[in-house]
């Protein structure tokens, strides 16, 4: 299959573009630039399933009252070592580092930290949250739900009950060295990628999807049901659900995101409603847990993991982090490829809030 039409555009101009937006949709000048800024950011990590293409989403949330601009989270408990935190439906971009930042000051000064983040709008790419917690030299571990997304079935069903609940682990890098970020969505696709695909963007790989008959599918339509070249996309439209990934075991870990990072926080499990993330954070200072050089160690093993012969038609073993680092120094120097669909989208939503767009 043909590679998509996609029009590169300088990662700046791309920022600057997605801030003007969501000026003009109703945010302060900081929490657009924060929007753009991480939008951008899953694009330069190759994550297009979690960049601009969530731009019209995002507006149109604001224009239902699904996510509210300028929201601050409210602390409903706290001690030196764990936070219950509510987002009171507030951005992702601003909800999320508040958050972060609040379970990294407490892992500073105690060794630890456990955050729980309940009504949080779109937090988007969850790697981001672990990067600023890497920044700060912190392992972290993140579990994320999604109650009003559900759009999984459990394995061994074909019903829609769990969400896409992404799974996070990061750990901060040797100077020079990319940081190790496990990041992945616990369904074989995050929804965004069908998306992608729904816009034919990269293919889907064979049985992402399970039809209500139980047939195993890759035809976005299975999500969103019939699809026209500028018509919606909305799973709500579809009767089919993404698979888990890796059969019970990948079930298993999606179904724990949902009791650890909704219910044990005191937000929602995957079902109908509003929709949110919910996220338990796990905040950890290697200083405190008995590794003579954490870092040193851990980066002579990746060393070591790399080392391996490699598989068949592989040229080189990656760790997780790998991909996006690289995709991101590659796509910072010579932009970033926007998909034309979304890109004259992207035009259409600045041109609409009266803005020029660029050449
Ligand atoms: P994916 O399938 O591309 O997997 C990404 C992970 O696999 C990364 O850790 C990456 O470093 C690693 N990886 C990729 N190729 C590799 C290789 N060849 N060797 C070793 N490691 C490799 O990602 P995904 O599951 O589609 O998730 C995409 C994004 O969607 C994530 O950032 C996730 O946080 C986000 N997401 C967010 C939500 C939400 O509700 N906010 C929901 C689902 C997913």
């Amino acid at each position: 299959m043909a590679d998509p039409p996609t029009h590169t555009v300088p990662a700046d101009t791309l920022r600057y573009l997605v801030a003007a937006i969501f000026r003009k949709a109703g945010c302060d000048a900081d929490e657009a630039e924060r929007i753009a800024v991480n939008l951008v950011s899953a694009n330069l990590t190759g994550h297009d399933s979690h960049g601009v293409i969530r731009v019209s989403r995002y507006v149109e949330d604001i224009r239902t009252g699904k996510t509210v601009p300028g929201q601050s989270l409210t602390v409903v408990a706290e001690s030196p070592i764990h936070a219950v935190l509510d987002g009171n439906h507030g951005f992702g971009q601003t909800i999320g580092p508040q958050a972060v930042d609040m379970g990294i000051a407490k892992a500073r000064a105690a060794g630890l930290a456990v955050v729980t983040l309940r009504r949080s709008g779109h937090l988007g790419r969850i790697g981001a949250w672990a990067e600023r917690a890497a920044d700060a030299g912190l392992v972290s571990i993140h579990f994320v739900n999604a109650p009003g997304a559900q759009t999984v079935a459990p394995f061994g069903g074909t019903g829609r009950r769990l969400s896409t609940n992404p799974f996070c682990v990061g750990v901060p890098p040797m100077a020079g060295r990319p940081m190790l970020l496990l990041d992945m969505a616990t369904s074989v696709v995050a929804e965004g990628k069908v998306l992608v695909a729904a816009n034919g963007g990269k293919p889907l790989p064979a049985g992402a999807l399970i039809t209500t008959d139980g047939k195993l599918s890759s035809d976005p339509a299975t999500l969103y049901g019939p699809l026209t070249p500028n018509g919606p996309r909305s799973y709500l439209n579809g009767t089919g659900a993404i698979r888990a990934f890796g059969e019970h075991k990948g079930s298993g870990l999606c179904f724990m995101c949902d009791i650890l990072g909704g219910i044990l926080g005191g937000g929602a499990p995957s079902g109908p409603g509003r929709f949110s993330n919910g996220m338990l954070s796990i905040y950890l200072d290697p200083k405190h847990f008995g590794a003579q050089d954490f870092v040193r160690q851990t980066m002579d093993y990746v060393d070591y993991v790399k080392s391996s012969p490699t598989a068949e038609g592989v040229e080189e073993v990656l760790v997780p982090g790998e991909p996006e680092a690289r995709n991101g120094a590659i796509r910072e120097a010579e932009g970033v490829p926007v998909h034309l669909d979304v890109w004259v989208d992207l035009c259409r939503i600045a041109t609409g809030f009266g803005l020029a767009t660029p050449a």
